[in-house]
């Protein structure tokens, strides 16, 4: 199988390598992508033998482009986001890894959806963004959707194969969340936490921008949205319980109160691997669960007063269309500026729940509409952060 991995660099994108490297006469991998990280994508450059690397970033495709040339490398660099559409689309590529951060991944996403791709897809923004254009472009494009997340993942391993029967038999969806880094403090603090804290996630190791919206519950907010669309299940069929040990990574509920969950360590190689190899299982390097070493697993239900974000998810569902896409974006620019230090870690929620109340825009029908209120509710936040903001 040939696979570009978009965001290789990144948290998701090395844990994909990792797993391919483990059955590199199975897979091999077509192009390779990042931003900016030149030296990570030099060494992946050298380990895989790609036959392209992209870099968005033109600066970044020089200095790589120079450095194949000195140690030798046959790789080709191709430059810009248009780039990530060629190296998806190419006829010779059969899967893509969707793990660039942010609304930045939609449009090579939603490009290797309409070229029939098998489209595993981390990057939750796109499917929060395109909403359903994004699972009519799935459709149209016959491609296959395979969800990495890793509640989503689980959500898909318990279900049966048969999407056909989801609807008949989903009584309801149960996300677990961690709780991330601050479960357990007092509300009143949460003004003077730190980038740093935010980041240090206990359980995952990720990225900075899932770290903090892991941390502001927003995470859990955008996969509610995430949800809904994989599985066309309504807004009021989807429930959060935070589960701290990060064992049980999601349920589903049947009509008949059965519940079925899926397990194990936390490490996304393994809904990677399910994705690189579903329906088959093949191995993913995660360690077993031990369950002798498993004191107990605990359900709290979440605190809106210390994490209010999460109730926007429900109020951008059941609002006007395209609330969706003016969260994703009011959260992006909101996590942005915190760790730049323009904001405080509880004016991010501000910031969200503005953006979402602000009415009278365009309600999106087509992709351009929704980069349109994309583009807009963007600058709504930066206006509210140059207002607010320290
Ligand atoms: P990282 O920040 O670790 O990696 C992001 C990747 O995207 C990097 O390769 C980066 O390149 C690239 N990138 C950043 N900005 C752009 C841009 N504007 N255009 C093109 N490429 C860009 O993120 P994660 O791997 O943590 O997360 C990736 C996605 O997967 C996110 O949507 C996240 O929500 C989702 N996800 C992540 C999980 C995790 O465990 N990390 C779990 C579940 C979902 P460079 O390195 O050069 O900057
Ligand atoms: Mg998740």
């Amino acid at each position: 199988m040939q696979l570009t991995v978009l965001g290789s660099t990144g948290s998701i994108g090395t844990s994909t390598l990792d797993v391919v490297s483990r059955h590199a006469g199975a897979i091999q991998i077509f192009a390779l992508t990042a931003h900016r990280q030149v030296d990570v994508m030099l060494r992946q450059c050298a380990q895989f033998s790609p036959i392209f690397a992209v870099m968005t970033d033109p600066e970044a495709a020089r200095q790589l482009e120079s450095k194949l040339k000195s140690e030798g490398l046959a790789t080709r660099v191709l430059v810009g986001p248009d780039a990530l559409i060629d190296v998806v689309t190419d006829a010779r590529v059969q899967a893509v890894m969707a793990s660039i951060v942010g609304a930045a991944g939609l449009p090579p996403s939603l490009a290797a959806a309409q070229a029939g791709k098998r489209l595993l897809l981390a990057n939750k923004e796109s499917i929060v963004l395109g909403g359903q254009l994004f699972i009519d472009a799935v459709k149209g494009g016959g491609a296959t959707l395979l969800p990495i997340d890793s509640e989503h993942s689980a959500i898909f391993q318990s279900l049966p194969e048969d999407p056909r029967v989801w609807d008949s038999r989903i009584d309801k969806i149960i996300l677990t969340a961690s709780g991330g880094p601050f479960r357990t403090r007092d509300p009143a603090t949460l003004s003077q936490v730190t980038p740093q804290e935010a980041v240090a996630h206990p359980n995952w190791s990720m990225g900075r921008k899932i770290s903090v919206d892991s941390a502001t519950m927003m995470n859990k907010a955008l996969e509610v949205i995430e949800a809904h669309h994989l599985f066309g299940v309504k807004p009021e069929q989807i429930e959060v319980v935070i589960h701290p040990q990060s064992v049980i990574h999601s349920m589903v509920q049947y009509r008949d109160n059965s519940v079925v969950a899926q397990l194990g360590t936390p490490d996304m190689r393994v809904p990677i691997a399910y994705g690189l190899s579903w329906p088959e299982r093949i191995t993913s390097g995660a360690s077993a669960l031990d369950f002798s070493q498993l004191n107990a697993l605990t359900f709290e239900t979440p605190d809106l007063r210390r994490f209010p974000g999460l109730q926007l998810a429900w109020d951008a569902l059941n609002g006007v269309q395209g609330g969706s896409a003016k969260l994703n974006a009011a959260n992006e620019v909101a996590v942005e500026s915190f760790l730049n230090g323009k904001i405080r870690f509880d004016q991010i929620h501000a910031v969200n729940a503005e953006v979402l109340a602000q009415e009278g825009h365009i309600q999106p029908q087509s992709l351009a509409d929704l980069f349109e209120l994309d583009a807009w509710a963007r600058a709504m936040a930066e206006d509210w952060v140059v207002r607010h903001g320290q």
